[in-house]
Parts: structure tokens; sequence; C-alpha cells
């Protein structure tokens, strides 16, 4: 692919458009009704590219992109689907039909770990708008512009913004305030810029945000991280047309003010990363000057297997993006069908790392987002004869809980962090009383300067001399 090959014109897919798309065609009136019905509670979005060049309509529902972009049945309880079924075959109206839809979302626990209590920041009183700060080291900035996708993942636990849930008050229309408290926060090294998508924006909008922090007094500030699924869903982000010149401009920028610019690119299944125009989007931005780290959810009916990860991180570092995350799914959404409990998670995750080269094993997972920090399923082993989930504290709101080790009873159903069980007949886990403090406090970060070099101190009085550095 060079600059020669046309662009598409993005064309975005919505609700309308399933009894619309010639490819959707061939599913029966039945199945279409089926569709339809989710995506009056789940949002939906899909694109011209991802319907043309992502999804194999050979393979369908099976396909992944299909599950990954398009609403399924399963995604909603029965009786919900089927509440919603009746009514629109009866033609019911919005009046009718709204405080149905509202009570299933509501359903599906549209707010876990956290985010709007303990994750915002407060300067002076005031909660700084469009920010979140969990761990210690990065912020992440929700820029309002930013709000939403070239497609949706019908998975995806910012949900509820897509279908008017939340409204977009927590999101900035500047970044003045994230100057602001970064430049007293000389702790924070890194800010992400997420969403939505923050490469739905155009450049120059893009521009405002990333400008004021490439300026002085913000030295401390060593990257500027971009969370986006623009790469697989519409690489044209990044390789066609002014807007996409002038993107690579800004990235250079960042990296002539000495800072790392990263793409923090997901990518769900392997044929997102077979395009012609994907793997040249990937060219463009590391040739700009960024680095491009890979993440991604392991969701069941999309990803739930050990050789499309190996082959993902395979062609990721072929490409010259590196593997960063493997996530488990969030407790939210339609999370019933996505679900792959922790061990099968570990097992997928195992099973792949070991047919990569220790270039693609810079991946860590699979990690869970909870409320105290993201949680390493990091074994599954036996002690004494019990059996026993072995996890890694990867990040924390504590940073003196970073990189602990802790053992929960295993768990056959388990799925989440909330369903595992202290080891060895602890009451409860490691960071519970911390957690406690926390939410009473309403302070969801504990850190000060001098922890680091406290913690540094202890070690040194407990380390004992190897014995052949003493004098006899
Ligand atoms: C994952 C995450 C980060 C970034 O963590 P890294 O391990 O540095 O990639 C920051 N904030 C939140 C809330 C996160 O979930």
């Amino acid at each position: 692919m060079t600059k020669t090959t046309p662009v598409r014109k993005f064309q975005v897919y919505g609700k309308p458009h399933i009894d619309k798309l010639p490819q959707l065609q061939k599913l029966s009136e039945e199945q279409r009704l089926a569709m339809k019905t989710v995506a009056e509670v789940l949002p939906f979005r899909a694109n011209n590219y991802v319907v043309e060049e992502l999804i194999d309509w050979d393979n369908i529902p099976d396909d992944p992109m299909f599950q990954l972009t398009f609403p399924q049945q399963g995604m909603l309880k029965e009786e919900d689907f089927e509440t919603m079924r009746g009514m629109m075959l009866r033609g019911a109206d919005a009046k009718e039909m709204k405080p149905e839809i509202k009570r299933i979302q509501y359903g599906l626990n549209p707010h876990p770990a956290g985010q709007k209590s303990l994750n915002v920041p407060h300067e002076n009183g005031e909660p700084v708008p469009g920010m979140q700060h969990k761990y210690r080291e990065t912020v992440l900035f929700f820029p309002m512009a930013g709000q939403t996708c070239h497609a949706y993942c019908t998975y995806c636990f910012r949900w509820p913004q897509f279908v008017g849930l939340d409204d977009m008050k927590f999101a900035s229309k500047e970044a003045s305030g994230l100057v602001e408290y970064l430049k007293a926060h000389k702790e924070v090294t890194s800010v992400l810029i997420t969403g939505g998508d923050p490469m739905i924006m155009r450049t120059s909008l893009l521009r405002q945000y990333v400008e004021p922090l490439l300026g002085p007094g913000l030295e401390h500030v060593t990257s500027i991280r971009f969370g986006t699924k623009a790469p697989a869903y519409w690489p044209y982000r990044f390789t066609h047309g002014e807007d996409s010149d002038d993107l690579m401009r800004l990235l250079g920028e960042i990296r002539a003010a000495g800072k790392e610019a990263a793409i923090m690119a997901h990518f769900s299944v392997k044929r997102e990363l077979e395009t012609d125009v994907a793997q040249y989007a990937i060219k463009r931005l590391i040739s700009a000057g960024a680095t491009v780290r890979t993440q991604a959810p392991l969701i069941r009916h999309v990803n739930d297997n050990a050789d499309n990860w190996a082959q993902m991180w395979r062609l990721q570092v072929k490409l010259g993006a590196i593997p960063y995350y493997m996530f488990i799914e969030r407790d939210t959404g339609a999370r019933g069908y996505f679900e792959v409990p922790l061990w099968r998670a570990y097992m997928i995750f195992t099973e792949a790392f070991r047919q990569v080269t220790g270039l693609a094993r810079t991946v860590r997972g699979p990690s869970m987002s909870c409320t105290p920090g993201k949680v390493l399923i990091d074994g599954i082993t036996e002690v004494n004869g019990e059996k026993l989930f072995v996890l890694k504290m990867l990040q924390a709101r504590d940073p003196a809980w970073v990189n602990q080790v802790f053992f929960a009873k295993y768990d056959q159903r388990a799925g989440w962090m909330d369903q595992l069980k202290p080891a060895f007949g602890e009451k409860e886990f490691f960071y519970a009383e911390g957690m406690r403090d926390m939410r009473k406090t309403g302070e969801g970060r504990v850190w000060l300067p001098t922890e680091v070099d406290a913690l540094e101190e202890t070690w040194r009085m407990e380390s004992v001399e190897p014995d052949h550095h003493k004098k006899d």
C-alpha cells in the first residue's frame, strides 16, 4: 500500500443499516430482528472498512470481527431479550420502550471499578474535569471531542456513554485544567489521552490538547500516550489525507520535545493487522517517531484462542509494534456472553506465550483492571494440597502494593476479582483495609513523595550481607 491507493470514504453504520446492508441480507428476518432488538439496548456502530475488509461474511455469525462489532442475541438475558423483542414485534413506540431499555441497561452494571467516585482527582476541593488519576505515574485524560469511536466493540466497558446513560460532562473541552494539575503533580510522568477514541478527532483539535503538554514546567511528563482502536477500525486515519500528515507532524513534535509518543493500539483479532492499510498505518506511525504498543481484552466468541494471540503478537513484533497487555474483560455490559473464566484466560495466555520468542513476551496478562489496581493472574498452583490462583498487583492506587504477590482460592467459575476468596484462611486480601480508608476519605490515591525512599530504606535495613563477604 502506498499513498496512491485511493482512500475509502468513511461511512458509518448504525441500527437503521441492519435492514439495509447487503451483507446482512443473507441472514433471516428473524436474525436481523434479534440484532435490532439488542441494538436498542447496547450500542452498535460499524463502518464500511470493518464491513468490507475485516468481516468474513462467509463465516457469520461465528466470524470474530462480526462478533466484535455486530449485536448478538446472547448479549441480553433471555427474559430481557424476549421483552424487547415482543415490543419490537408489536411496534411499541419509543415512549413505551425507553423505561424498559433503561431498566435493562441499569441491570448491566454500567459503572464498575469505582470509575466515578475514586478516580477523579480534586484540586482546591473541585473535581478536575476530563481527568482520572488512579496510579501515581499516569494521568488519564478524556478530551470532549474524543468520546466516540470509528466503530464500537460490542463488549466495550465504556458502553454507557454511547447509549446516553452517562453525559459527557466528565470529559474536558480544553487542556488548561490538565496542565495546571500536571504542574502541581511532579510525580506524573505519563499522560494517557483516551476516550472513546482520541483519534476520532481532527489533528488540529488533537493538537490543542497535546501542544500545551510540550511546554515548560512539564519536563517531568516524559510520555504522551494515545489509547486508540483506529489502526484496527479505520487505519486511513494514519495513512491518507492532509490530516494524517498533520498527525505525523504532531507525533514528531512530541518526539522533538524529548517525550515518547506512544500509540496504545487496541488489536483484538489477527485479521485487523493483516490488511495492507493497517500495516501501512503502523509503518507510518513508527516512521513518524511514535512507538506502537498493543493491547486487547480476551473475549469469548472473539479471541478466546491461544493461536490467535500468538499469531497477533508475532505479527505485531514483525511490524515493529510492542505487545503490552492482555486484559480480562470487565464486569459490565453483556458480560455473560463474553466472559472467559479466569482459569481459562490463564491457560490461553500461557499457551500463546509459549509460542512466541522473548521479543513478544513484553506482553503481560491476563490482567484485571479492578478497583484497587491491575491484578495479574500469574499462575495456578497448589500449596499443601490447596489449589490456588497466584495473583500479582501490576498497578495500584497505593504504590506500596505494586509488584506484591498474593493468593486466592482456586475457583473454576470465577471470572472476576470480586468472585475470588483469599487463600490460606485469610479473611480479606492485603489491600482491603487500605481500600476502606480510601472509601472513607473519598481520596482514591495515597502516595507521598517520600514513599519510594522509605521503602528502599526498609530493604537496606532488612538485607543481610552474603556469607562470602564476611571476613573471618
Ligand atoms: C492501565 C491504566 C493506566 C496505565 O497503566 P500502565 O501500567 O502504566 O500502562 C493508567 N490509569 C488507569 C486507570 C489504568 O487502568
